[in-house]
């Protein structure tokens, strides 16, 4: 069936012609050319490109040579894996509450949680949305803690009028297929200049078939992510694979990465490396990127619009401290599963669970604490669709599918 997926990357088929084409091209130099497309955007910073956007976490922690123990404050409303690598670098993550406004680290939550062991603040912009950095900065310069931005979501995203990514000692941008840049894979380092010694990229070198076929899957997942390919494609795929989650773990981590897994490891060389079709990519997404972004925002604005007067949904301040890229769009509604399940029956693919409260996971149970707003994002926040290729009439459906499904609650009861 014809379904609006929940995110796509709105590439026109010429956009795949870098990747398609790769085997003809000479290799030239990788990281020239990929500094070459983004070295504007990050006048004050080093750009690395990396194999993924975690990757560029792991080279982060290992550039800042932490101790074991050392403590990282991190917003408990998260992906899981960012918990994760902390953990595996023997690092403590201590989980900060949210703003449920912005689905951000909360600035006065943070003050709390600071000891004598806390070293790094690790601030993600959930969703595109800016974070509170200005307060979360002078924090960190007070305590003299790193501060690192998590921009996985973010491109594009302005805190205040500068665009995120340069407010600390370093930060993430992923090039994944969920993501709003999308290269099949690819991430980037953004290293402030502080750290002026030109720290070498480890050598990145995985199986080369694992590494063709790790790409071309993405490649693959991206394309039938098409608005018209999607329903009878990937979303019923996702559906036979749920009722069988535990056999085919890999193709599910493609289609639906954030979904908590326990067993998650990280491991350097299970990824594709960076490639040079990945900077041409971003080259000729780049130029799109505002015309996009402005389209999401249009969209997000519309349904807010006609969703504010409805008594059981609560609304994002998506730009309290900034401008939103809404690369996410969340809204609370008091049964995300149920509301989900009936927008899918009427062609509007949505996300009831994105990103879970890590606080009470039980994968993290040894530093577990409660975070109220944490938890009721995990439990209450819906991602609707609002990607730049979306009809008016895709619009309207959602709006009028949300609508209906409420008043039919409200008469049952
Ligand atoms: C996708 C994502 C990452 C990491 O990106 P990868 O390229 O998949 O490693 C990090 N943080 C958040 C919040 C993400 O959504």
């Amino acid at each position: 069936m014809y379904l609006i997926p929940k995110h796509s990357s709105c590439l026109p088929t010429s956009d795949y012609l870098p990747y398609l084409t790769t085997w003809a091209k000479p290799r030239s130099s990788l990281v020239d050319g990929f500094r070459n497309v983004w070295a504007d955007r990050f006048p004050s910073s080093k750009l690395y490109p990396t194999p993924t956007g975690r990757h560029a976490l792991w080279y982060f922690l290992e550039t800042i040579n932490l101790q074991a123990g050392d403590e990282v404050l991190v917003a408990a409303y998260n992906f899981y894996v960012i918990i994760r690598l902390i953990l595996q670098k023997g690092l403590v993550p201590i989980f900060v509450d949210i703003d449920s406004q912005t689905l951000c680290m909360d600035a006065d939550d943070l003050a709390k949680k600071i000891t004598k062991k806390s070293r790094l603040v690790l601030v993600t912009h959930m969703f595109g949305n800016p974070a509170e950095m200005i307060a979360i900065k002078k924090i960190c310069l007070e305590n003299k803690l790193l501060l690192f931005e998590d921009c996985a979501h973010a491109v594009g995203t302005l805190c205040n009028t500068e665009s995120v990514g340069q407010f600390g000692d370093g930060a993430l941008f992923s090039f994944g297929v969920q993501k709003l840049i999308n290269s099949f894979g690819g991430g980037m380092l953004v290293l402030s200049n502080k750290y002026a010694t030109d720290f070498d990229l480890p050598l990145h070198s995985p199986p080369r078939l694992a590494s063709t076929l790790d790409t071309f899957s993405r490649a693959l997942t991206s394309f039938l992510m098409h608005p018209a390919l999607y329903g009878f494609t990937l979303y019923s795929a996702q559906k036979a694979i749920s009722r069988w989650e535990n056999k085919l773990p890999q193709i599910k981590a493609v289609i639906d990465p954030a979904k908590d897994n326990p067993d998650y490891r990280f491991r350097e060389q299970e990824r594709a490396p960076y490639q040079a079709f990945m900077s041409e990519m971003h080259r000729t997404q780049l130029v799109r990127l505002d015309a996009n972004i402005n389209r999401r925002r249009e969209i997000v604005a519309l349904i807010k619009g006609e969703l504010q007067s409805v008594d059981e949904i609560t609304l994002l301040d998506e730009d309290k401290h900034g401008r939103s890229n809404c690369s996410y769009f969340g809204i609370y509604v008091p049964d995300p599963f149920a509301l989900s399940n009936y927008l899918s029956q009427n062609g509007v693919d949505s996300g009831p669970q994105e990103y879970y409260d890590c606080a009470s996971l039980g994968q993290f149970s040894a530093f577990a604490i409660n975070c109220d707003n944490a938890k009721i994002a995990s439990q209450h926040i819906l991602r609707l669709p609002s990607y730049p290729w979306m009809r008016d009439t895709d619009i309207e459906n959602i709006i009028s599918t949300i609508k209906n499904f409420l008043q039919k609650i409200i008469k049952r009861s």
